[in-house]
């Protein structure tokens, strides 16, 4: 079988950054990002994030694409930056976190490219929407959490029911990217069932939509009645565990403080600083967090 992709045309080293622009604002992109951006003479992306930071492309050649092009793009950057331009392709929050980072690799790979070889490779991280999320409604990812994608697009749903299970079964905070969009509207119901068999129906859960960006919309609802509220695909949907709380609007995810010590920070009788928690028998398992 021949190889799709084709040998170097140029022995001119390109760069190809792989950037991440963090949520939505400029404030929120790191110096970093913005640099590689400015010092790229080629910008590839899909179209919305393009327009983020569309303010910063004047002089430089633009590659737009549809969200399903994604094998495309990631090519177009690659091979360019091969041939020796410098290339900025753009992911949303992190490029390593359901980014194209990935995809990066695969198209080096494929082309087997080496260490040293062209294109140089810069990865700028970004902040996900984990994190940005998560500040938009407080602290619930202050102790363990996980993230699931609920794309089925290239993931097969049993891997994902499977991931949704365990990692409710396990009492994770749960952050479910891409949990649903025009035509796919049956996982987030899906996964609401799956979790409410190991959780409250008060369970809080946070909607977080288009965070940091001029559309940003946030909701603090719960496990019975999220389902109510319109979620798509610039939504981030976070759900507590059993230790997580509301508190003046807020979200919160304790990490652990007044199982040891009480407030004037002095360690609780039997309870050492330093030392694993201990267990009595009036606190048999805490599995994380406070008791509340
Ligand atoms: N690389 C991105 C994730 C891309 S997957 C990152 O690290 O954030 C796309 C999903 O990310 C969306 O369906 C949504 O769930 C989430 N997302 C990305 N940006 C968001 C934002 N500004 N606000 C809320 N959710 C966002």
């Amino acid at each position: 079988m021949t190889n799709p992709i084709a040998p170097p045309v140029s022995q001119k080293k390109g760069i190809l950054y792989v950037v991440g622009i963090g949520p939505g604002a400029e404030g929120h992109t790191t110096p970093e990002a913005l640099a590689a951006i400015r010092d790229a003479e080629l910008v590839v992306g899909y179209n919305t994030y393009i327009k983020l930071v569309s303010h910063l492309l004047d002089d430089k050649q633009v590659v737009r694409t549809g969200m399903t092009e994604e094998i495309g793009r990631a090519r177009t950057a690659v091979e360019h930056a091969r041939d020796g331009a410098r290339v900025a392709l753009i992911s949303s929050g992190d490029p390593g976190v359901y980014g194209m980072a990935g995809l990066v690799f695969q198209v080096l790979k494929e082309m087997n490219w080496k260490r040293g070889e062209s294109p140089e490779l810069r990865i700028i991280p970004g902040i996900t929407a984990l994190s940005s999320c998560a500040s938009v409604v407080g602290a619930p990812l202050v102790h363990d959490f996980c993230a699931i994608s609920l794309s089925d697009l290239l993931t097969p749903w049993p891997v994902i029911q499977k991931r949704i299970e365990s990692a409710a079964a396990g009492d994770f905070v749960i952050g479910l990217y891409n949990p649903a969009s025009g035509r796919r509207t049956r996982q987030i119901v899906e996964a609401q069932q799956i979790i409410r068999q190991h959780r409250e129906g008060t369970t809080p859960v946070a909607l977080i939509k288009s965070a940091y960006r001029k559309q940003q919309n946030a909701v603090l609802t719960d496990l019975d009645t999220f389902l109510d509220y319109e979620i798509g695909m610039l939504t981030t949907v976070l759900i507590g565990s059993s230790q997580t709380f509301t508190y003046e609007g807020y979200m919160v995810t304790p990490r652990g403080y007044t199982n040891k010590y009480t407030w004037d920070g002095k360690p609780i009788e039997g309870q050492r600083p330093g030392h694993s928690l201990r267990l009595t028998e009036d606190q048999p398992q805490p599995i994380q967090g406070d008791q509340e």
